[in-house]
Order: C-alpha cells, then sequence, then structure tokens
C-alpha cells in the first residue's frame, strides 16, 4: 500500500497518504454489506449472497452503475477486524456465500481477511466478484483463500476496451487473469440444492451494437475453457452516466441482439450457462448505496 502497484495501473503511489486512479486509500472502504439476492441462482439461490460492495475501482467504465461508489465518494471506513465480524454477521444471517464485490483494490489485504474469519468460523464460501482487471501476482495471494471467482469477461477488443472502460489493455489482462483463476479452481462443484461451493462462473454484459464482440467472447471461453467454467450471459445493461450521451451505448440491447448472443451460444454447444430473461434492465434495480 506503500507503493501501490497491486493492479494493471501500476499507480506505485502510498496509499497510506492519498489515492491512486481507484480513488480509495489503504483502509477498507465499504458502501454496503447485505444479502444480495440478485446474482445468478447458483450465488443467490433462496438464502441470498452475502455482499459486501468496496467503494472504488480500478476500471474506468462510461456506463458504470454505480459511480458514486466506484469513485469511491460514498462508503464508510472499516477495520480488517471490523470487517470480519460484518462477514460472521452475514454468515448468521443464513446466506450462502460471502460475496466480495469490486475488491481488485484490496486483494493484498482480503487474506487476512478471510483467514480470520475462518479462524473465527466461517464455513461458507468466499465469492471474488471482479472486472477481470487484475494482476497475475495478485491473484495469487488468494490461492486457497478463494472458493469461486465470479469474474467478467467485457471485452477482447482493445478499442472497445479503451473507449469504454479507459483499460486498452484489458483483454490481454483478463485473458491472463482468467487462465489464473481456473487454473486455481479447476472444475465446478455444487451442493446437493444447486449452490455453487466451488468454481469460475464468468460474466458477459451484452452490450448495444456489439453482437459480434458477444459472439467471439462466448466464442473464446467456450474454446479455451470448455464445461470447466460456467458462462452467464448478462442483458441487463442500462444506459447510465457518460453512456447516456454515446451514440451506441445510450440504448438498452435489444431483445433480438440477446437472443442471437444466446442462440449462437447454444449453437457452439454451451451447456454450463446462465441467461437472463424478462425486464432486468432498469435503474430500479440498481441499489443505493448510503453507507448504512
Ligand atoms: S490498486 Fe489502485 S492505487 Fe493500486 S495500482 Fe491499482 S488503481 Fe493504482
Amino acid at each position: 500500500m506503500e507503493a501501490c502497484n497491486l493492479c494493471p495501473r501500476q499507480c506505485n503511489i502510498d496509499r497510506t497518504k492519498g489515492v491512486g486512479y481507484c480513488k480509495v486509500g489503504a483502509a477498507f472502504k465499504i458502501g454496503r454489506i447485505m444479502k444480495h439476492m440478485w446474482e445468478e441462482p447458483c450465488i443467490s439461490g433462496d438464502n441470498g449472497s452475502g455482499a459486501v460492495f468496496f467503494a472504488g475501482c480500478n476500471m474506468g467504465c462510461i456506463y458504470c452503475q454505480n459511480d458514486k461508489l466506484s469513485k469511491g465518494l460514498v462508503g464508510k471506513e472499516y477495520t480488517a477486524d471490523e470487517l470480519v465480524e460484518e462477514i460472521l454477521k452475514l454468515q448468521d444471517m443464513g446466506c450462502n456465500n460471502i460475496n466480495f464485490v469490486t475488491p481488485s483494490h484490496y486483494a493484498d489485504r482480503l487474506p487476512e481477511v478471510i483467514i480470520k474469519a475462518r479462524d473465527k468460523g466461517l464455513t461458507i464460501p468466499i465469492v471474488y466478484n471482479t472486472s477481470s482487471y487484475e494482476s497475475v501476482e495478485s491473484l495469487r495471494k488468494l490461492e486457497g483463500l478463494v472458493d469461486i471467482y465470479l469474474p467478467d469477461l467485457k471485452y477482447l477488443d482493445a478499442d472497445g476496451a479503451k473507449k469504454y472502460s479507459n483499460a486498452i489493455n484489458y483483454p490481454g489482462i483478463a485473458r491472463l487473469a482468467l487462465d489464473e483463476m481456473v487454473r486455481q479452481i479447476g472444475h465446478c462443484e455444487f451442493t446437493n440444492e444447486g449452490i455453487m461451493k466451488k468454481g469460475v462462473l464468468v460474466r458477459h454484459l451484452v452490450l448495444p451494437g456489439r453482437v459480434e464482440e458477444s459472439k467471439r467472447v462466448i466464442d473464446y471461453l467456450y474454446t479455451r475453457y470448455g464445461d470447466s467454467i460456467y458462462i452467464s450471459i448478462m442483458n441487463q445493461y442500462t444506459p447510465y452516466g457518460k453512456a447516456k450521451d454515446d451514440n451506441i451505448l445510450c440504448r438498452p440491447i435489444t431483445e433480438d441482439e440477446y437472443d442471437e448472443v444466446v442462440e449462437h451460444a447454444v449453437f457452439i454447444g454451451v451447456e454450463n450457462g446462465f441467461i437472463q430473461e424478462g425486464e432486468t434492465c432498469s435503474e430500479s434495480f440498481i441499489p443505493e448505496f448510503t453507507s448504512e
């Protein structure tokens, strides 16, 4: 943290005194800790996922739905011990797992939290819910501690990654990060009730006007990892923030666009997957981040 190079932004900044690209210092800053019912069925199930929404972010997506949180403008600071107590409360509430959301900029501090929580009786799986803009070195610190990786694969084209997330090197970085996650976890395992115990579930958000890119993403995932991972194809893109002014991202995706991507996945043989149905594109699905 005194010369932070934790993620591919390589800010080399002292986060005990200031902030880098991710906009948060060394202390855990958290926007909300809650039982989350709207992750994939194998993550949320009927009991919910114990989500910890970290403030700050190392991406720069123009369509970010949580920009106050990602810019570190809201959130409350927690010590590692306080976070451990919150995690144990989520377990007591019956959550299926502990779900660290946007944790990349705390990757080197989380092992301490996970180990302490396990020592104090945490038995449910740890989910690491990430954009995949991660260094392999950081991910290796989590080996044996994270049970489920829930990464995005947002883009394979550098132009899209630069234009929409200010991360021109995202495709190469994300590929290496996914390789590392799959290497650590291997195959997926579920309870008898269908709740994931360990595994890698890769999410891809279909963006408007980019059906061919989405098909390339699905092709890449299935060719490289086959049935060792699950793929979640998401239709919930909502124009938000600066994306409302973008000539391509200013609208939701159409049903035809989403169906074309899903049909392609089925056509190439993807069986381990999740799709979304109905009205998931709505600002009303975006949680409030009030530090409460
Ligand atoms: S974690 Fe934050 S400060 Fe550290 S390199 Fe990444 S963006 Fe920069």
